[in-house]
């Protein structure tokens, strides 16, 4: 299997290739792609000696391209957004990894699906911005789109192999989202308007990158992830319930019209769904321990609370308003993390923030790509805007 990796530097990014390694004979790493980490993505050439690096930062390519070109290496180096998309939809990648954070990742992952690419998605935003456009482009190229977010790597493990997209046919009643309800779950109402970026970002059971680990804390991540079942799985938002899991031991489930209700369980680590969707359908070693129930004892499951967490009420509302909504709520959110975790808001200010940019600007129709990428230019000023007032 020949996989770009969009995204290698980051959190999903490193733990794919971490897996890869362990079976250097299946696959082989044909493009990695990061943001300006060029150390990093230096010594991921040395190890994996892809045949294209991509930077987004054209002086990071700069550095890069000398680097790999002293080590005597035949790799090329590319720089600047197009090139991500040019790495995506080589002939010679059939599987793409995409783990780029943000509405960045939109565009590459769209152009895989178009190219009728393998996609293990574990960015979200793309579904959350584009859900309709993204999985036409993936019905028309007949490409396979695997989930890699745990949660919907879970569900799609305990739907039926094959599922059609239809739930009733199916004999599903629900899907039960889990939540591990953040490092804000239990604290005072009154101490959340002082929290830092570092406790937000210090996730109790997950270590990830920064933005996904504030939307943890917000529960906007389980926001999104309502709206990425949605397109996923065909469901509608009364067919999601999230249900608050603090040990994330079990990492969802689906309940069926006879009272079954089939869960994935294992230890918080992302190689497992990764590992499973490189293998997929077969199963290989992820190189995370097995999962001592002994040691788990007991798991605690609780409603979501919405009044402490009004980002989940406003990814509900977003996806029931439909159209636009989704990618002005997303892009409003990446705005009013950015700012929090730039100290210039605190953090009960980013629902505040995305409310007011749901309630300021009117909801429309996507037909294409370009109504996305609208929604989402206007959403930013119109964050940035209510930023500077606030
Ligand atoms: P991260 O911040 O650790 O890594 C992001 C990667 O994207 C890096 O390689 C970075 O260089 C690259 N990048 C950032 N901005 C870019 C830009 N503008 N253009 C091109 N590349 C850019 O993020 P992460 O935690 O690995 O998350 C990646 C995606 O996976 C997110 O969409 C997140 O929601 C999703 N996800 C992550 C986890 C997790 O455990 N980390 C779990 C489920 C889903
Ligand atoms: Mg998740």
């Amino acid at each position: 299997m020949n996989i770009t990796i969009l995204g290698s530097t980051g959190s999903i990014g490193t733990s794919t290739l971490d897996v890869v390694a362990r079976h250097s004979g299946k696959f082989k790493i044909v493009a990695l792609t990061a943001n300006c980490q060029a150390d990093l993505l230096f010594r991921q050439c040395v190890q994996f000696k892809p045949r294209f690096a991509v930077m987004l930062d054209k002086n990071a390519a700069a550095q890069l391209r000398q680097r790999v070109r002293e080590a005597g290496l035949a790799i090329e180096v590319l720089s600047g957004a197009a090139a991500l998309e040019q790495v995506s939809v080589l002939p010679e990648t059939d599987t793409v990894m995409a783990a780029i954070v943000g509405a960045a990742g939109l565009q590459p992952t769209l152009a895989a699906a178009r190219a009728g690419k393998k996609i293990l998605l574990a960015n979200k935003e793309t579904l959350v911005m584009a859900g309709n456009v993204f999985m036409d482009a993936v019905r028309a190229s007949g490409s396979v789109l695997l989930p890699i977010d745990s949660e919907h790597n879970a569900i799609f493990q305990a739907l039926p192999r094959g599922y059609d997209g239809n739930l009733a046919r199916s004999g599903v009643r629900r899907i039960l989202l889990t939540a591990s309800g953040g490092p804000f779950r239990n604290m005072p109402l009154s101490e959340l308007q002082h929290v830092t970026p570092e406790q937000a970002c210090a996730h109790p059971n997950w270590v990830m990158g920064r933005k996904i680990s504030v939307d943890s804390a917000s529960m906007m991540n389980k926001g999104l992830e309502v709206i990425e079942a949605h397109w996923l799985f065909n469901a509608s938002a009364d067919d999601i319930q999230v249900v608050v899991h603090p040990q994330s031991v079990i990492h969802s489930l689906v309940e069926y019209v006879d009272g079954s209700v089939l869960a994935q369980l294992g230890n918080p680590d992302m190689r497992i769904p990764i590992a499973y969707g490189l293998a997929w359908p077969e199963r290989i070693d992820s190189g995370v321990a097995p999962l001592d129930l002994f040691k788990v004892a007991t798991m605690d499951f609780t409603a979501p609370d919405f009044v402490r967490f009004p980002c989940l009420a406003l990814a509900y509302q977003a996806l029931r308003a439909a159209g636009t909504a989704p990618a002005i709520l997303n892009a409003a959110n990446e705005v009013a993390v950015a700012a929090f975790l730039d100290k210039q808001i605190p953090f009960l200010s980013i629902p505040r923030v995305i409310e007011a940019v749901l309630d300021t600007l009117p909801v429309g129709t996507i037909g294409s790509l370009d109504d996305v990428l609208a929604a989402d230019a206007d959403a930013r000023r119109a964050a940035q805007q209510q930023i500077k007032q606030s």
